[in-house]
């Protein structure tokens, strides 16, 4: 229930005069998954839509439809099953690995398109005498893929767009996505999310947000505001959403304002060349605790080629500024398995010496959070070849050793995780017989040919 796309299509479906939205989630045990909302299970639906932000999600669908008894693949469902829709961040930029699980797949922004698709439905679903007749329909909504309309990325039928186009809300401040259902068991339940911020303007090279979110969207501040006041009034804490918050003009103006409401506040990560002595200040009067910065490198040169240029200097010096402010609870994010990794390691030692003496003279701890680089399609290092898993290995234990201390803490994301994630980001069709029999090494060892997702327009 943290992603906020669920709220904002919860509420979008429910507003519509034919349909109501209910929640499944995927339960750990063999049982038929049923309902949140009336404890009906998946395959009495007429729609089921599906939103996937992380690769490795893409079991869970399996497994979600499996045990509902709904069959896996697209074209063994006729017009009694339910129509199954894809959506979501990975079905952005490349939903081919489980494409012919899909009915349709929503390429892009759901605001518009998901009503678009429901009126069509309500239209058509009587009218038509065949799943084919009912797909034919909806191919002239922008933004819609029919993934049994095309094979190894090209159309089979006429009336098919040769490019998908990406669907982009532009109209940023008519909906909002934000807490609208209130979960407080959930992760970051007791926060009222809400996202400010939608793509974002510097375009790292490896990054989603900044080149496939595009263009940059900033909601006003009197959206922000009264959407606070309407949905997060038994809420504490406000957690700000957007790639980089610490850039939105008016987001002093918010934390003044959010303040004077007695609200907590929490941001997303923050950029360095962002922040300011003021910006900081007012975070700490709003209660945030813990604040995440992203260098993503230390080696000033491997950080500039991937899109950041601020310096080490200037990085030591927010650290500070943080420090001097009381904020205890200091993260960084960083980024292995790119470019030469032993200047990085050099560059990671001699920041060390600056940022232990730091820590000392305050008596702070850090936490570095690695990653090894996962490329993505449609970012400039979608080509990118990853290392191999003895070379991360290698350079995992580098890093536990080049910062060994007692006032760092050092957490590294699971390098299988992230290989199988690489792989399936830019896998084709050939991906799925692996996805369905949970063969996640054999995925390691598929290299799909061409360019699987040259059908989307961004
Ligand atoms: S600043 Fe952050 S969110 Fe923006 S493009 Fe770079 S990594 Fe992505």
């Amino acid at each position: 229930m943290s992603n906020l796309a669920i709220h904002l299509l919860y509420r979008l479906i429910n507003s519509h005069p034919y349909f109501s939205c209910e929640r499944f989630f995927l339960s750990q045990d063999e049982i038929v998954p049923l309902s949140i909302e009336s404890l009906k299970p998946l395959n009495e639906f007429d729609v089921i839509g599906i939103s996937i932000s992380y690769e490795l999600d893409y079991f869970n669908v399996i497994k979600i439809l499996e045990s509902s008894h709904i069959p896996v693949f697209a074209k063994d469902r006729d017009l009694s099953y339910p129509l199954i829709i894809g959506g979501g961040a990975c079905m952005n930029y490349n939903p081919e690995p489980i494409a012919d699980i899909f009915d349709l797949i929503l390429i892009g922004e759901a605001e518009d398109t998901i009503k678009e698709i429901l009126d069509r439905y309500i239209d058509m679903k009587d009218a038509v005498r065949s799943k084919d007749d009912l797909l034919f329909s909806f191919l002239d909504i922008e933004g819609v893929y029919i993934p049994e309309f095309y094979k190894d990325g090209k159309p089979l039928v006429d009336m098919a767009p040769r490019k998908v186009k990406r669907r982009v809300f532009r109209d940023f401040d008519r909906e909002t996505a934000c807490s609208y259902i209130y979960s407080p068991d959930a992760v970051f339940g007791d926060m009222f999310l809400i996202e400010i911020e939608r793509g974002c303007p510097m375009k790292c090279k490896f990054c989603v947000a900044g080149n496939i979110y595009s263009p940059c969207r900033i909601k006003s501040l009197d959206t922000v505001k009264d959407t606070i006041l309407k949905y997060g009034g038994k809420y504490k804490k406000i957690g700000l959403m957007g790639p980089l918050v610490g850039g939105i003009p008016y987001i002093e103006e918010l934390l003044k304002w959010l303040i004077g409401l007695n609200f907590q506040v929490s941001v997303s990560s923050l950029r360095v060349s962002t922040l300011n002595m003021k910006f900081l200040e007012l975070l700490k009067l709003a209660g945030e605790s813990t604040i995440t910065i992203a260098p993503e490198f230390l080696d000033e040169k491997l950080r500039a080629e991937i899109g950041k240029k601020e310096s080490n200097e200037k990085i030591l010096e927010v650290l500070e500024t943080l420090l001097k402010f009381g904020f205890r609870d200091v993260k960084f994010y960083m980024i292995f398995g790119y470019g030469d990794y032993e200047i990085e390691l050099r560059s990671l030692e001699i920041f060390k010496k600056y940022l232990t003496q730091l820590l000392k003279d305050y008596k702070a701890n850090v936490v570095f959070n690695f990653q090894p680089l996962v490329p993505k399609p449609f970012t400039p290092l979608q080509n990118y070849n990853i290392p191999d898993r003895r070379v991360l290995q290698s350079q995992k234990r580098r890093i536990m050793d080049t910062l060994k201390h007692d006032r760092i803490k050092v957490r590294v994301a699971s390098i299988r995780e992230a290989l199988i994630e690489a792989a399936l980001s830019r896998g084709g069709r050939d991906m799925l017989p692996l996805i369905l029999k949970g063969d996640k090494r054999g995925i390691f060892s598929v290299t799909s040919a061409g360019i699987p997702w040259s059908f989307i327009e961004i």
